[in-house]
C-alpha cells in the first residue's frame, strides 16, 4: 500500500473541505458530519484515498476517464502546451494549432456529413450552445417559430440553466426556475419500470411515438427540435427497446426536426463505437461532447455539427462563445486522449475483449435475488433492485432508499459502483481487464448479499 505522505491529514482536510467548500448535488450539511472521502491519487481502474484504501472505480470518475487514470502522456502534453501558449481565444478571427488539429480529428472520428465542431468548456455549457444555435438556425432559415425543443423526462444534459431545462430531472426543476420555456418533455422509454404489461418492443414503439404525437400537437411549425441521449446514463442507465431509436428517427426525418444525440457518455468508445448513434444506428444532426472527448484530464466540451447547419449559422454572426471555447491546453489534451484511444485499440478492445465479458459477468447477477433486470450496452450497464422480480415491483420504501443502501456496501467494499433510485449503475474506465472485472463483480455480488442482510434485518423487502 501507497503511503500518502503530501497532505494534510485525513480530519484535518475533512474539517476544511466542510468549512469551506461547497459540493455539487451533495446535502453539504449531512456531508460535513460525516466528512468527506478523500481521493488523493489514482491509477489504470484504482483510486486511493488518503487512509491507503484501493478502490475499484467502477464509474470511471463520472462516466468519463476512458483512458483510465494515471497517463503520464496526457501530462506531458498539458506541461508543453502551457509553456507554449497556455491561452488565446479565438473570438477576434484568431485560431490555434491543437484547436485546429482537434476539430480536424474530431470531424474524421464522426459520422459523415457531421465535419464542423463548437467548443465549449463542458457538456453543460455545449447544450446550452445547442439551444441557441437550433433556434438561431430555424430563424436563419426564415422560420423563427420553431423554437421548442422536445426531450424527455429523466433525460439529463447538465446542470446550467439552459441544459438543466432540457433535461427532465424534476428535483432539479424544482429548484431555481427552471426549465425555461419552449422546453418539451416526453416520457422515457424506461420498459422496467414504466411498461406495465406491454412488450419491451410495443413499450419502445410506444414510446417513440409520443414524439409524433407532440409534434402534431405542438405544431410542426414550432417545433425546432428533438434531443436525447443514445443510452439515459445519469437517468439510471435505460437501454432503450430495440424499437425506439428507428421510430424516433424516421419521426424526425418525417417532420424535418433537427435530432441532437448528447454523446457527452456513449462518446468516445462507451458503447463500443466512437459514438453511441453509430451503435443505435441513428444520424443526428448536432451531437453533444465532453467527459470522454479528454478522458476527463481537461474540461472540455462541445457540439459537433452537419455541414448544413454550419452554412447556415456561418451566413451571419453567431453572437456566441466562452472564454474558454477551444482552450489549447484541453484540446492538447483532448487530442492526446484520442490519439490513445485510437493507436491502442481501445475501442477493438471494447469490443472483443472488455465488453463481451463483462455482460456475461453483469447478466451472471441476475441469479441474485435482489436484481431484478441486468442492462448493458458497450461499458455502460445498469442492474434494477426489486423486493419482487416477477411483477417487477418497486420498494415500498422511499426511492433510492435500497439503492443507497446497496451503494454504501459497495463503498465499504472498495468499489465505486453509483445508485439512481434503486438501480444500481456501472460506466468502468475502458480499459478495463477481465482480471479487474472478475473483482468489479465480486465486490458487486458481495455488496449485495449485505445489502440483502440489510435489507432483511431493517424488515425493507416489501412491494410497493
Ligand atoms: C454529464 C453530462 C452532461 C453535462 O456535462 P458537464 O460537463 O457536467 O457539464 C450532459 N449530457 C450528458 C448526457 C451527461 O452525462
Amino acid at each position: 500500500m501507497t503511503a500518502i505522505t503530501n497532505h494534510l491529514p485525513t480530519a484535518e482536510l475533512q474539517a476544511l473541505d466542510a468549512a469551506h467548500h461547497m459540493h455539487p448535488f451533495t446535502a453539504n450539511g449531512e456531508l460535513a458530519e460525516k466528512g468527506a472521502r478523500v481521493i488523493t491519487r489514482a491509477n489504470g481502474v484504482t483510486l486511493t484515498d488518503s487512509e491507503g484504501n484501493q478502490i475499484l472505480d467502477a464509474m470511471a470518475g463520472l462516466w468519463c476517464v476512458n483512458i483510465g487514470y494515471g497517463r503520464a502522456e496526457l501530462a506531458d502534453v498539458a506541461a508543453r502546451q502551457m509553456r507554449e501558449l497556455p491561452y488565446y481565444n479565438t473570438f477576434f478571427q484568431t485560431t490555434h494549432a491543437p484547436v485546429i488539429a482537434l476539430a480536424a480529428k474530431i470531424a474524421e472520428l464522426a459520422p459523415d456529413g457531421l465535419n464542423h465542431v463548437f467548443f465549449a468548456g463542458s457538456g453543460s455549457e455545449a447544450n446550452d450552445t445547442n439551444i441557441r444555435l437550433v433556434r438561431h438556425y430555424w430563424a436563419e432559415k426564415g422560420q423563427p417559430s420553431k423554437s421548442i425543443i422536445i426531450s424527455r423526462k429523466n433525460a439529463y444534459h447538465g446542470s446550467s440553466v439552459g441544459s438543466g431545462s432540457l433535461g427532465g430531472m424534476s428535483a432539479m426543476h424544482e429548484q431555481g426556475g427552471m426549465p425555461i420555456p419552449d422546453i418539451h418533455h416526453l416520457n422515457q422509454p424506461n420498459w422496467w419500470a414504466e411498461a406495465g404489461d406491454m412488450s419491451e418492443e410495443a413499450f419502445g414503439l410506444a414510446r417513440a411515438q409520443e414524439l409524433e404525437e407532440a409534434i402534431l400537437e405542438l405544431g410542426e411549425d414550432r417545433v425546432a427540435a428533438f434531443i436525447a441521449e443514445p443510452v439515459q446514463g445519469a437517468g439510471g442507465v435505460i437501454v432503450p427497446p430495440h424499437t425506439y431509436w428507428p421510430e424516433i428517427q424516421r419521426i424526425c426525418d418525417k417532420y424535418s426536426i433537427l435530432l441532437i444525440a448528447d454523446e457527452v457518455i456513449c462518446g468516445f468508445g462507451r458503447t463500443g463505437n466512437w459514438f453511441g448513434s453509430q451503435t443505435m444506428g441513428i444520424c443526428p444532426d448536432i451531437m453533444t461532447i465532453a467527459k470522454g472527448l479528454s478522458s476527463g484530464y481537461a474540461p472540455i466540451g462541445g457540439s459537433i455539427v452537419s455541414d448544413e447547419i454550419a452554412a447556415v449559422i456561418g451566413a451571419g454572426e453567431f453572437n456566441h462563445g466562452y472564454t474558454y471555447s477551444g482552450h489549447p491546453v484541453a484540446a492538447a489534451v483532448a487530442l492526446e486522449n484520442l490519439r490513445i484511444l485510437e493507436e491502442e485499440g481501445v475501442l477493438t478492445h471494447v469490443r472483443e475483449v472488455a465488453a463481451p465479458y463483462l455482460k456475461e459477468k453483469w447478466e451472471s447477477l441476475l441469479d441474485h435475488p435482489l436484481v431484478g433486470e441486468a442492462k448493458i450496452v458497450g461499458m455502460m450497464g445498469s442492474i434494477a433492485l426489486t423486493p419482487n422480480k416477477a411483477t417487477r415491483a418497486a420498494f415500498a420504501s422511499e426511492t433510492g432508499t435500497v439503492g443507497y443502501i446497496c451503494r454504501e456496501r459497495c463503498f465499504a467494499n472498495n468499489l465505486v459502483m453509483r445508485h439512481v433510485g434503486d438501480r444500481m449503475i456501472i460506466s468502468p474506465p475502458l480499459i478495463i481487464t477481465p482480471d479487474e472485472i472478475d473483482t468489479l463483480i465480486a465486490r458487486a455480488r458481495q455488496s449485495l448479499d449485505e445489502c440483502y442482510e440489510l435489507l432483511q434485518q431493517k424488515d425493507l423487502l416489501h412491494s410497493a
